[in-house]
Formats: structure tokens, C-alpha cells, sequence
């Protein structure tokens, strides 16, 4: 891996353009709420594809009107990250699933997107929860502040 002590914003920011432009092909929105984080130790490339799958996930859940937003704040030692859809959920029974290499119910999907997320997220010292309902899914990436992470 390749991790520098930076900003997450930032490469929130320079992935906005990519998921707007997909978003609004398919007549959804996107929008990013930041908050002030401290730096910490992340790989861009590696952060860069989380966000991105993640973010392809929920665009990919919801109808045309949805809106996509990804968040970030500090709450004691973590920065969150939330990346929050209204699609219509992940069913209980496949909860277990996910992110199990492979694992989609999509016709054309390769069940990889959230297996990379978890093994990024655990190279960064970060938890993946996540909140689901028929009103929509919340992933939530808590990356905790170490002196060295
Ligand atoms: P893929 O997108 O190729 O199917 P993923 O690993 O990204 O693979 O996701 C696995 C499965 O998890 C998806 O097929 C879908 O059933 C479910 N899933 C992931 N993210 C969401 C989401 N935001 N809303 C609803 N279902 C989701
Ligand atoms: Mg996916």
C-alpha cells in the first residue's frame, strides 16, 4: 500500500465530478456534506475505489429521482464516512452475504465491490456498519486516529 498523512475531503472532492456525472445519466442526484477532519495516514488510490464502489452501490439502488449523499465528521477519535442512499435496502436474509466475494443479485454484477471495501477499509484500521431499511442504506467508515494510522 501506498499511504500519506492527507486529507479525506479532498479525494471525496475529486471523485464529485465522476458519481455526479454517472448519477445525473440516470436522472439521479448527488450531494457531499463535509465535515472538518483531521488528516490521517490513507492510500488515495485504495480510499479512491471505496469511495467509488460504495457510492456505484447506492446510485445503483435507487430509482431515477434518488439522491446519493456521502458526509464526512469527526466524532471522537474516528472520521466517519457515510455514504447514505434511498433505495429500497438490503434484505435481512442477505445481510450475511454481502461482501462475500462473488455475492450480487445484480444480473451483470461481479459481487467484488463491497469485498474490495472491507479489505481497504481493513488495511486502514477503519470498520464498515451500515444501517438499512425499505427507506434506504447507510454505510458508515470509521477510521480511527491512531498515532501512527
Ligand atoms: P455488485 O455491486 O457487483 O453486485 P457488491 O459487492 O458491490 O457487488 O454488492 C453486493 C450486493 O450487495 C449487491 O448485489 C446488492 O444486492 C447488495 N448491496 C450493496 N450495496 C447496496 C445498497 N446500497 N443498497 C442495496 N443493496 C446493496
Ligand atoms: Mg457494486
Amino acid at each position: 500500500s501506498n499511504k500519506k498523512r492527507q486529507y479525506l475531503n479532498p479525494v471525496i472532492e475529486g471523485l464529485y465530478p465522476l458519481i455526479q456525472a454517472e448519477a445525473l445519466m440516470n436522472d439521479k442526484f448527488v450531494s457531499l456534506q463535509l465535515g472538518e477532519c483531521p488528516e490521517f495516514y490513507l492510500d488515495e488510490k485504495e480510499i479512491s475505489q471505496l469511495i467509488l464502489n460504495l457510492s456505484l452501490n447506492g446510485l445503483e439502488a435507487m430509482k431515477p429521482g434518488g439522491k446519493l449523499v456521502l458526509k464526512t465528521y469527526t466524532e471522537e477519535d474516528q472520521v466517519v464516512l457515510e455514504v447514505k442512499d434511498e433505495g429500497d435496502g438490503i434484505k435481512p436474509e442477505l445481510l450475511e452475504m454481502i461482501g462475500t466475494p462473488f455475492f450480487t443479485t445484480k444480473d451483470t454484477g461481479t459481487g467484488l465491490g463491497l469485498a474490495i471495501c472491507y479489505s481497504v477499509a481493513e488495511r486502514h484500521h477503519a470498520i464498515i456498519d451500515l444501517k438499512t431499511s425499505e427507506q434506504g442504506t447507510t454505510f458508515f467508515i470509521r477510521f480511527t486516529l491512531t498515532e501512527e494510522n
